[in-house]
């Protein structure tokens, strides 16, 4: 590690680092849909300890992920009755202050929904909204696309709901983007 500092080869303090986050839900009866915090009217819900709003999770771990800190389940066990059915925009807020303490701010987000029903195209700037007023950025800032499976086996049987985020932060310090000098060649 000091080597690698030391020849120039490693950054220690980069200006940008970029986090992915993965989640997927079961749909069910008798749940509340909640996606990106906003309530999607629907037969089913997504089953989980907490609200299960699967694109939070997905962008959550991806801000974690960003900074390579312990992921989703380790921070927010669903085996911890604080987290039982409790608004996943907690959790989400809840990290991005993590991120904000270690001197990074959020760049932009894209996000993807696959979910065959219910359509979610008609509620893509209301999620996009809602996920940029808790981070508290513009809602240029965050990308959304809302994809059904076409009928391919890639299907979720119109069962479940899956989420990909991808998110870009900046290091605010000003220390931060110094690439050091490379040692001289010998
Ligand atoms: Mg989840």
């Amino acid at each position: 590690m000091a080597a690698l500092l030391q020849s120039g080869h490693l950054n220690p303090h980069p200006k940008y680092r970029t986090g992915l986050g993965f989640d997927a839900h079961e749909l069910v009866a008798g749940r509340r849909l909640m996606l990106g915090g906003v309530h999607i009217p629907s037969k089913l819900g997504l089953a989980g300890h907490s609200d299960a709003d699967v694109l939070l999770h997905a962008l959550t771990d991806a801000l974690l992920g960003a900074l390579a800190l312990p992921d989703i389940g380790a921070l927010f066990p669903d085996t911890d009755a604080k987290w039982k059915d409790a608004a996943s925009e907690l959790m989400l807020k809840g990290t991005y202050q993590r991120v904000r303490a270690k001197g990074f701010r959020l760049v932009n987000a894209d996000c993807v929904l696959v979910c065959d029903q219910p359509k979610l195209v008609p509620h893509s700037v209301a999620i996009r909204a809602s996920i940029a007023r808790m981070l508290g950025v513009p809602v240029d800032r965050i990308g959304l696309q809302a994809k059904t499976t076409e009928g391919t086996r890639l299907a979720l049987k119109r069962k479940s709901i899956a989420a990909m985020a991808i998110v870009l932060v900046e290091g605010d310090c000003p220390c931060m983007g110094t690439v050091p000098k490379a040692a001289k060649p010998r």
